[in-house]
């Protein structure tokens, strides 16, 4: 079965094989990138054609998966959210014949068949406008043409504004280097709201870096404008469970078989444990490998006697050229872990972007008890 489409595939390997970038000029390689992208589209239709007919007879359960997506899934690589996607755009191409003959001919893309059926399948008299749309503009035009259009064919206003509010939805995750991340979902107006907050910081966060003469690119600044916003205001004290061998706290790293883990996010670096340690209600789990063999009392935590002394002293942050009055955090200016006790004499209170200079960047705390400063890791002639 299929012998043409195996043959034609057949070459297309040989070819791939036997392809050497290097000896094609300019003009051929762009060419040949917009060749290739017509055969991808081809096999798109194709496949998305195919998996719609997998839809429909139930042949996925044969192979005991549990939805259609989920063999769409497995069987192509993608996600299950990306097959989903894939299949209703399929389902809706039976309703849109147009739509779906140009998706055979090669000259529609995935993500413009999905825009396409998606805004066409809530208006079908926009069918053809849209098709002419995604000939002769971006994607990014194509999806504002359609995003016109499914809001003009919303019937039911109120429907609408409830169905925005009631698809809001947040996720957490870890990334596989380890990093937090989220996607949000909101209603428009709770968006707008969340972005003037969210500006604000950033606005205030980004004339202080040039103040300054730091140069990051906006979304790292936007990143911090977004921890400040979430951080603001009555919070609880952060509470945060670390389990840590006591080698690995000590030593600053961790060695194979180690652990330094924040219950509910996995590994972190030490350098993030120890961060964490400064000012918030921390339990450690001193351990051995797998095996726990003591828990510490959070001792860490600053009473609020004490953190009312050390706010008092330090209405501004401690570093002496910054003025700093906002998100400031207590930092043990000797770590704990090297010996420093949580007493008032080993406290100061340093804005976000000094204590992560003093954790991540290696500057140091130089100078005498309610006297300090911080200083680069190359100042020549320190205070
Ligand atoms: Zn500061």
């Amino acid at each position: 079965m299929y012998a043409k489409v195996r043959s034609a595939i057949g070459q297309a390997e040989g070819f791939a094989r036997d392809l050497e970038p290097g000896c094609l000029d300019g003009r051929d390689a762009a060419a040949l990138v917009e060749l290739a992208s017509q055969g991808e589209r081809v096999f798109a239709a194709i496949k998305a054609l195919a998996a719609r007919r997998v839809d429909e007879t139930k042949v996925w359960k044969d192979g005991g998966h549990r939805s259609a997506a989920h063999f769409v899934a497995e069987t192509t690589g993608t996600t299950v959210g990306a097959a989903s996607r894939a299949l209703e755009t399929a389902r809706a191409l039976d309703d849109l014949p147009a739509t779906a003959e140009a998706f055979r001919a090669g000259e529609l893309s995935e993500t413009q068949a999905a825009e396409i059926t998606s805004a066409a399948g809530a208006d079908p008299d926009a069918e053809k406008e849209l098709l002419a749309t995604a000939a002769e503009q971006s994607v990014k035009g194509l999806r504002d043409r359609c995003r016109r259009v499914r809001a003009g064919a919303e019937a039911d206003d109120h429907a609408w504004a409830r169905r925005l509010h009631q698809g809001r939805r947040a996720h957490r995750w870890v990334d596989p280097g380890g990093a937090w991340r989220s996607d949000i979902r909101l209603a428009p107006d709770a968006g707008a709201r969340v972005d003037s907050a969210w500006d604000a910081h950033l606005d205030r966060i980004f004339a202080e870096a040039r103040r300054a003469g730091r140069r990051e690119p906006r979304e790292a600044y936007a990143a911090d404008a977004f921890v400040a916003a979430m951080t603001e205001g009555p919070c609880k004290p952060t509470e945060v469970r670390v389990t840590v061998d006591s080698s690995a706290l000590a030593r600053g790293h961790t060695e194979p078989g180690e652990r330094c883990e924040i219950k509910g996010v996995g590994p972190v670096p030490v350098t993030t444990a120890r961060a964490l340690l400064d000012d918030a209600s921390v339990s450690i789990l001193v351990g051995d490998g797998d095996d726990i063999t003591a828990v510490s009392k959070p001792t860490r935590t600053i009473p609020a006697k004490l953190r009312r002394a050390v706010e008092a002293r330090y209405p501004t942050c401690g570093v002496k050229t910054c003025a700093n009055d906002q998100f400031l955090e207590i930092d043990h200016v000797v770590a704990v872990e090297n010996g420093g006790y949580t007493e008032d004499a080993n406290l100061w209170r340093i804005c976000h972007h000094h204590h992560c200079l003093k954790t991540y960047g290696g500057w140091t705390v130089v100078g005498t008890t309610h006297d300090w400063d911080l200083v680069p890791p190359d100042d020549p002639d320190p205070p």
